[in-house]
């Protein structure tokens, strides 16, 4: 059977050093796949970043049970439930199935043969976009997961992928529909995986995720019920979090270990998340990314990042300064302000001060910024 390279290492079937200890395996059941979701490759023993060497079934089972891995999750392909269900027999650890199921006797019929949890992905986090990843079947899975969760509380998870187009407020709702039903949410951030349909598609920006880590900590713990959201739908208000918000969230012990992410700044940390990382994971949540086109004298365009203050500006457009590198002293020069309209515009007149400018004044430049941050 497959495993991930990590549980390989763990069990010693394979060679090579880990980061971290992993607390869960992983195994990939099934050979190929019938369902043609446009991100996913297991059909050729991919799953998101990982590696799946294959192994002789009696020798991994063995070397698990014999292992102190604290959960065996079995990731099931399209083919796979059959042979998913005689292995959950076979190991002595507490199980997760992580399968396609569509009906609740599956659901029951996996936790007889000694599931502890279910995982049933909805991956994208609307219908359209379920349909648009080729994924589908939304609102039956939604459906499944609530009918199975009121059976068997506290063991029904879904898997949530950012970064397929939704906006934060899709997801935030959703994860709060989700928490009312008693599903746990463990997130995922997209991950482009070559010859897929998906190849090209950028990865969420880690503003977005760690935003949406933070959300679903909140919501998951009770912590935050009522969240707001800027113009972009981009999430605005949030509580202070622990930093347990950013390590990988699912069933208990599920550390996925690099599975979606770089080690060298990871989307979940599989296991500690150390202070620089807490600091920078916060720092992330609190950074918006804006644009704007204005027409004032001339056309400026604003790219601005900003959190409490303003952290990075671009101004460009068909305005003319002189001299021209003096452009460069402003924007550093609003660097650090507070985002407010009477800061920006008195350090903007101070540069007209010092400047030849025309297509743009003081106010229309500050109103371009400003148009920016909303
Ligand atoms: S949350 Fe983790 S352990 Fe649970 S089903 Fe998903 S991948 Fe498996």
């Amino acid at each position: 059977m497959r495993i991930s390279l990590g549980t390989a290492i763990k069990l010693g079937l394979e060679g090579g050093g880990l980061s971290f200890s992993p607390m869960t395996a992983y195994l990939l059941i099934g050979e190929g796949c019938n369902y043609g979701c446009k991100y996913c490759d297991v059909s050729h023993g991919r799953l998101a970043r990982i590696t799946w060497p294959s192994f002789r079934d009696d020798l991994v089972l063995d070397a698990l049970n014999g292992s102190d891995f604290e959960r065996v999750c079995l990731q099931v392909t399209g083919t796979g439930m059959e042979e998913a269900l005689e292995i959950l027999e076979m190991v002595n650890l507490p199980r997760s199935v992580c399968a396609r199921i569509t009906d609740l006797e599956q659901v029951k019929l996996s936790f007889k043969r000694g599931a502890d949890t279910i995982g049933l992905a909805l991956d994208g986090v609307t219908p359209k976009i379920s349909d648009e990843i080729g994924r589908g079947g939304f609102e039956e899975t939604l459906n499944l997961l609530k009918e199975a969760a009121k059976i068997f509380p506290g063991r029904i998870w879904t898997h949530l992928i950012i970064g397929l187009g939704e906006t934060e407020r899709d997801a935030v709702e959703l994860m709060q529909e989700l928490h009312a039903a008693g599903v746990g949410i463990a997130l995922f951030a997209f991950t482009p995986v070559e010859g897929t349909e998906m190849e090209n598609v950028e990865r969420p920006s880690m503003n977005a995720y760690r935003r949406m880590q933070i959300a679903r900590y909140l919501t998951e713990n009770d912590l935050q019920k009522e969240f707001s959201f800027n113009s972009r739908d981009e999430l605005i208000n949030f509580k202070d979090v622990e930093r347990e918000a950013f390590l990988t969230s699912g069933c208990e012990s599920c550390d996925r270990g690099y599975y979606d992410s770089n080690p060298g700044d990871p989307y979940n940390f599989p296991d500690i998340v150390n202070d620089e990382d807490y600091k920078k994971a916060i720092g992330q949540a609190r950074t918006w990314r804006g644009s704007n086109v204005y027409k004032a004298g001339k056309l400026i365009r604003i790219f601005v990042e900003y959190g409490d203050y303003i952290k990075d500006v671009r101004i460009t457009g068909d305005f003319f300064v002189h001299p021209e590198e003096s452009l460069e002293g402003l924007e550093s020069s609003l660097i650090g302000l507070p985002v407010d309209k009477n800061a920006l515009e008195d350090k903007i007149r101070e540069f007209m001060k010092t400047a030849q400018v025309f297509g743009f004044d003081e106010r229309s430049l500050t109103d371009a910024i400003m148009g920016a941050v909303v």
